[in-house]
Formats: structure tokens, C-alpha cells, sequence
């Protein structure tokens, strides 16, 4: 083989190469928890009015979800009966039966729920009262233990989940009964899937505005970041979070359809 020839091929040879290393991208890092988590600036503290023993009961148009009796509204995500705890006109979480949702469906509503963390409650950040309710099933709003107990503050009391933090701080006492009335848009869709008007949330703990007309930007994993999943109608669900703290109550729940 000639010189020449050898240069030549050499030069394509290279050139092969280069072109294949043109097509190696670098991979992004595997995400972890942390990296969707932020903690400052903590919301301010506002310190609710009094609590009422009878907290905003249903209204007439209302659809009741609980009336302290049972939970015959309600199933496991298996389409099973719910089989957390009802006692004294309030139910309870059930720690490892699982999350429990509504088993009617819903779309643009105003939902009114009180819940309670047990007096006493011990752990910290996540793991101190943790459960959420997920909007047709989907996209969380949390509830934890906030009370003098901060955490990231995507994720505290009133966030929605890794997206939005609340406004502000507005918890009441482990033992003391919280409120939440959560206003909702449901999403619309295009024809590929991806919104065409996104999620709306506005949210009041204790009468007090903690997420005004928010939009939500898709679902909320524990790990990674909002995906647009094209969804209809869906439930109420309320979540067995599993942290090892004791598990936390809600009672009056009803919802008007928008
Ligand atoms: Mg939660």
C-alpha cells in the first residue's frame, strides 16, 4: 500500500471516530430527593384565631365524605373497603393499609377537610405527621407537622408537594384541629397530551391563604420532577405516608362540585 493511500485511510479512520464521539452526550446524574428540595426562605409564622368546635359544617349543595360515621364513601386504591380507623366521629389512618380515595370522581370543586396531629407526636421534618391530600388523585398537597418543626419548604405543611411552598405558616398545636379549604381548576388537555390550561389550587389553612390560584405544574414525586400525565376526572385520596411517627385524624370532610 501506497503512502499516500495509508494517509487516506487513516484520515477516514479518524474521521469515523470523530463523528461517533460527536454522538457520545454525557449522562445526567441519577436524581436523588434532595436535589428537588429547598429550605429557605421558611415561610412566616401566623398565629390562626381560636378554633371552633364546629369548624364550617357542610352546606347544603355539599357532597358529605364523612359524616363521623363511616367511612362508606371511601375505598383502598384496590377498589376495596377503606380500612382506616373511624372512631368518635373521627377516622384515624390505619399505619400499612395503604392510602384511601373517595369513590366518586371528581373535577373543578371546593373541598373542605380538618385534620389533627396527635398531641405528643414525635420525629422531625418528614417524618412527624405526614400525609397529604392528592387532588383527583394525583397532585398533593401536604399536610404535616409544621408546628415549631421546619423542613424543606416545598414540602411543609400547605405546599404543593416538591413544587409550591405555602405562603406562610399557618399550623395550629399538635392536639388542635387544623382546617383546609382547597379550591380547585382541573387541568385541560391538547390532543399530544400536554396541558392546555394547567392545574389551578388555591388553599386556606385555618382561614388562612397559603397557595393563592397556584398553578400546578404536574405530578409530585418524592423523587425527580413534575410530569404532565393526561388524566380525567379522579378522587380524593388521602395518603398512609409511612413515616414511623403516630398516625394522624380528619373528620368533616365535604366537597362541593364547581
Ligand atoms: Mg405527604
Amino acid at each position: 500500500m501506497r503512502k499516500l493511500d495509508i494517509l487516506i485511510l487513516l484520515g477516514f479512520v479518524l474521521s469515523l471516530s470523530a463523528v461517533a464521539q460527536e454522538k457520545q452526550y454525557p449522562k445526567p446524574a441519577p436524581m436523588t430527593p434532595a436535589m428537588s428540595e429547598y429550605w429557605l426562605p421558611q415561610p412566616a409564622v401566623v398565629t390562626p384565631g381560636k378554633a371552633s368546635e364546629t369548624a364550617i359544617p357542610a352546606p347544603s349543595d355539599a357532597i358529605v365524605l364523612f359524616d363521623g360515621k363511616d367511612l362508606s364513601q371511601w375505598e383502598n386504591s384496590k377498589g376495596n373497603p377503606a380500612e382506616w380507623t373511624v372512631q368518635n366521629g373521627v377516622f384515624t389512618v390505619k399505619k400499612g393499609t395503604g392510602d384511601i380515595r373517595t369513590k366518586q370522581k371528581f373535577t373543578d370543586f371546593q373541598l373542605h377537610i380538618e385534620w389533627r396531629i396527635p398531641k405528643g407526636i414525635e420525629g422531625e421534618s418528614q417524618a412527624r405527621g405526614n400525609s397529604g391530600i392528592f387532588l383527583q388523585g394525583i397532585y398533593e398537597v401536604q399536610i404535616l407537622d409544621c408546628y415549631q418543626s421546619e423542613t424543606y419548604v416545598n414540602g411543609q405543611t400547605g405546599s404543593i408537594y416538591k413544587q409550591t411552598p405555602p405562603l406562610v405558616n399557618a399550623m395550629r398545636k399538635p392536639g388542635e384541629w387544623n382546617t383546609y379549604d382547597i379550591i380547585y381548576t382541573a387541568p385541560t388537555f391538547k390532543k399530544d397530551g400536554s396541558y392546555r390550561t394547567p392545574p389551578r389550587v388555591t388553599l386556606l389553612q385555618n382561614g388562612i391563604l397559603l397557595q393563592n390560584n397556584t398553578t400546578i405544574l404536574g405530578t409530585t414525586p418524592y423523587v425527580g420532577f413534575p410530569q404532565v400525565v393526561e388524566h380525567g376526572a379522579g378522587p380524593i385520596s388521602l395518603q398512609d405516608h409511612g413515616d414511623p411517627s403516630a398516625p394522624i385524624s380528619f373528620r368533616n370532610v365535604w366537597i362541593r362540585e364547581l
